[in-house]
């Protein structure tokens, strides 16, 4: 038996040249996936849909194209995907004026039975993209369903609201025969509409943020502010580094910055400020753009949820905003925190996000300022943090970098400190 995947792009209303383009990037995209699991499996874009066909051979069994369907469920730009049983045009002349449809009724019997479920109904679902076919559709899906009838214990059809559907999709080059369509998670391949940095933390927000933006198209880096230095050997356990990896399991390529903030710290030890944790909120802004450059980063992105803590106040995030030029984006804004962690369970970030974070900053104050006038802020700067752009140098000079590649650590190594520019 021969097996393909077919995947059904999703955003269907997308028109004119970006849909190409999404097209073309959901098909890299899956093939990479691919490649990462060690199939080498040919992926054809044909219309609106995306087809990999699995070698004709016994290397590939049902359950490892099965493993592969859940898999590719996970990439955003998918509005569903199916494995299927593919009977080619060539082998069984189901075109011809005299056609052989024995195969597909003995199949969608052995299908019939492997499905059966007491009590629910079924439907067949005949699609005729190749009009030769010598019955019409309706005929066809009759055919078929007395074959179910006949050789299952199926017993009721329901065409509007089945339980479980069977498809036949004939087409110039063969016919498939599948009837377990996995739903896909929407939105737009990853790659397709831009490259942002987000802040991650240790708490549950900021890796659905990064992954809102993957889902809308974007492909992520992380940056992450450490209050002491990390070894590089062992840093596989940190709760951070796995909670990027996570992300990166269906976002693909994902960098991971993990950045001191040591010097900063330092400038205002034994100050008793009640600004300290908005002024960390600019710095960590300050230090991110000035990464922005060598990411290619268009935007930065946070997990800042509107009043969800005392400091996520809007005149908070707007001195944060005004720390810096780059924009920031905050897609967890107007979510409610049981959405986020709904989002977050099923992503299988949550247990991740619910371990202790040992590194936990020992600088913020127990009663954060809910406002803060930018007068006070920049006067406070120029007395504590005078030579602000030393600093962020200093800061990104420590910086480590890890780099994942579909859920594997591929890469981790000291920042070289000439790769970044200055803001
Ligand atoms: P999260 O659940 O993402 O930790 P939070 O609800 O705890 O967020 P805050 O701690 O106020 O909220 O942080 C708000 C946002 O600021 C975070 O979502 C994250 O984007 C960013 N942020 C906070 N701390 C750090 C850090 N140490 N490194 C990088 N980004 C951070
Ligand atoms: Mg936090």
């Amino acid at each position: 038996m021969q097996y393909r995947i077919i995947v059904q792009f999703a955003e269907l209303a997308l028109k004119g040249k970006n849909r190409h383009r999404f097209i073309k990037r959901l098909r890299k995209n899956i093939k990479d996936r691919l490649k990462s699991l060690n199939h080498e499996w040919p992926v054809k874009a044909i219309h609106d849909r995306i087809y990999v066909n699995l070698p004709n051979d016994d290397s590939i069994d049902e359950l490892t194209a099965k493993q592969a369907v859940q898999e590719l469920a996970r990439l955003p730009g998918i509005a569903w995907l199916s494995f299927v049983y593919w009977l080619s045009e060539q082998k069984y002349q189901f075109l011809s004026s005299q056609p052989d449809l024995a195969v597909i009724h003995d199949l969608i019997k052995r299908l019939a039975n492997d499905k059966y479920k007491s009590g629910l109904s079924f439907a067949v679902r005949v699609k005729r993209r190749d009009k030769q076919f010598s019955m019409t559709s309706q005929k066809f899906e009759q055919q078929i369903a007395t074959t179910i009838l006949q050789h299952s214990d199926w017993q009721k059809v329901n065409l509007s609201q089945p339980d479980q559907c069977f498809y036949v999709d004939i087409a110039s080059d063969g016919v498939s025969v599948h009837c377990d369509k996995t739903l896909g998670i929407g939105g737009l391949p990853v790659g397709s509409t831009g490259q942002v940095l987000t802040l991650l933390s240790g708490g549950f927000d900021s890796p659905v943020a990064a992954w809102l933006m993957a889902k809308r198209g974007c492909q992520t880096d992380f940056i992450h502010f450490t209050a002491s230095h990390h070894p590089l050997d062992g840093i596989e356990q940190d709760k951070i580094v796995r909670t990027a990896q996570i992300v990166s399991e269906s976002s693909g390529f994902v960098r991971l910055y993990m950045v001191p903030y040591t010097y900063f710290d330092m400038a205002l030890l034994e100050l008793d400020l009640d600004y300290d944790l908005i002024l960390f909120r600019r710095f960590m802004a300050r230090v991110a753009s000035a990464l922005m450059p060598s990411v290619e980063a268009q935007a930065l992105v946070t997990g800042d949820n509107l009043g969800q803590v005392a400091s996520q106040t809007m005149e908070n995030m707007e001195s944060m905003n005004k720390s810096t030029d780059a924009m920031i984006l905050r897609p967890l804004l107007s979510y409610n925190k049981q959405e986020i962690i709904a989002l977050s369970t099923d992503l299988g970030l949550f247990e991740v996000g619910r371990e202790p974070h040992k590194d936990c900053c020992a600088l913020i104050s127990k009663n954060p300022r809910t406002t803060s006038r930018s007068y006070v802020l920049h006067n406070l700067e120029k007395a504590h943090l005078s030579n602000y752009q030393e600093l962020i140098d200093e800061t990104l000079a420590d910086a480590i970098e890890l780099t994942f590649y579909f859920g594997q650590l591929v890469n981790k190594k000291k920042m070289d400190n000439q790769s970044h520019e200055h803001a």
